[in-house]
């Protein structure tokens, strides 16, 4: 059957009333469907989870495999609008709804951004700024890259993300213990940035292609996963503007409609270098909710539903904590001590099991600087135990 992309030239305007689909059923399906439903949208979810984050916010929760591509075209059938909070689904996934519904952001954006090397290539043939990379699919492709090639980071090609799957090398050597240890799937190589700092832009793009921008975020990570983010933060030399220049470009190289979030490295001499995107709200982004005229998730929402797109400007600086599984350990936290600071507030995602490194829930605070957002928002998790 011949595949289309409908999604991709479509201009229909989605209205309030009418359903959107959404593949995956984590936390930002919860958060966007939460956005979707005040403004008067019903919420289907798809994914192989029962009870999951997004399942307990939307109208219908379906819980089949990805690969049940009868039970996707379903899905697609039954409403006005698809979209993803999961990059991960199988490409014959995305098709298959494409075939039966819009589906917002393309398919093909999709495709690019669920595989590193492909979105590695992809960015540097269109000129933005990447590290040196390698694709490494053989011995014989680590022993062409050489010993010159200096320290680096070997990560899987798919389905990565929270520096799962990632290896530090230093040598020839390393290369192919780590390789070994990934099962020799395919993987990239790329050279170790010497950052300054993590920052990142939430963008968004209408159907019409009108673009807009949040602050940057100023990001930092602990183990690979991030772990506070702040905003608005004054990066030096006209940083902040470059930022949303470059996500701008990517927004319009790819034609997309949708969230894209584009994540950064500031290297010491101020150059910023793109470490990875992601087509949907991200983590980064999600002190919009508390700081925002109109947050990521909504955006997504009007994006997604060739709606006019919303203010992103900032009412108050804020700064973010994600809550891990391992707060919960070895006890439930003390939730009421740190809502007792009056600016801080609880986001949880109705997960049942707290697992560590689990992201169960997020704080954020705001205050009059990101600096003292980030200080209360820490003080805030503290508390908790
Ligand atoms: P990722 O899952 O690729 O976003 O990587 C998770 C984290 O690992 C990043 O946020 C960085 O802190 C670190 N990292 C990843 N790639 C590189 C790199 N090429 N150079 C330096 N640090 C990196």
């Amino acid at each position: 059957m011949k595949t289309i992309y409908p999604g991709t030239h479509s201009l229909k305007t989605i209205l309030p009333g009418s359903t959107i689909g959404v593949l995956g059923s984590g936390q930002l399906g919860r958060m966007f469907a939460l956005s979707a439903r005040r403004m008067g949208y019903r919420v289907h979810t798809y994914s192989p989870d029962r009870d999951s984050p997004t399942g307990q916010i939307a109208d219908v929760e379906i819980d089949a495999a990805y690969e049940d591509l009868d039970r996707v075209r379903e899905f697609a059938e039954a409403v006005d609008v698809v979209t993803f909070e999961f990059e991960n689904v199988p490409a014959a996934t995305a098709e298959t709804a494409a075939r039966y519904a819009i589906v917002r952001p393309a398919g093909d954006v999709l495709h690019t951004t669920q595989h590193r090397l492909r979105e590695k290539t992809y960015l540097a043939k269109h000129g933005f700024p990447v590290t040196r990379f390698e694709a490494i699919r053989s011995l014989e492709d680590i022993q062409r890259v050489g010993a010159d090639f200096g320290p680096g980071i070997l990560k899987t090609a798919g389905f990565g993300y929270d520096g799962k799957g990632q290896y530090r090398v230093g040598s020839q050597g390393d290369i192919t213990s780590a390789w070994e240890k990934m099962g020799r799937q395919e993987a990239v190589l790329e050279a170790l940035v010497d950052f300054e700092s993590e920052l990142s832009v939430v963008g968004v793009r209408s159907v019409h292609g009108d673009c807009a921008f949040y602050a940057p975020s100023a990001n930092a990570h602990v183990n690979g996963v991030l772990d506070v983010s702040s905003a608005p933060v004054a990066f030096p030399h006209k940083v902040a503007e470059e930022a949303k220049a470059i996500a701008r470009g990517i927004l319009e190289q790819f034609q997309m409609t949708g969230v894209l979030c584009v994540e950064f490295f500031l290297t010491r001499d101020h150059q910023l270098v793109i470490n990875e995107l992601a087509p949907r709200p991200h983590n980064s982004g999600h002190l919009t909710i508390d700081a925002c005229v109109t947050s990521q998730f909504e955006q997504q929402l009007r994006a997604v539903c060739g709606l006019p797109l919303g203010s992103t400007e900032m009412l108050r600086p804020a700064a973010m904590a994600n809550l891990l599984g391992d707060v919960w350990f070895p006890e439930e936290p003390k939730w009421a001590d740190a809502l007792a600071i009056p600016e801080v507030k609880l986001h949880l995602y109705g997960k049942m099991e707290p697992r560590r490194g689990r992201k169960m829930g997020h704080l954020t605070a705001t205050a009059g600087s990101a600096a003292e957002a980030e200080w209360v928002v820490r003080r805030a998790r503290g508390l908790l135990g």
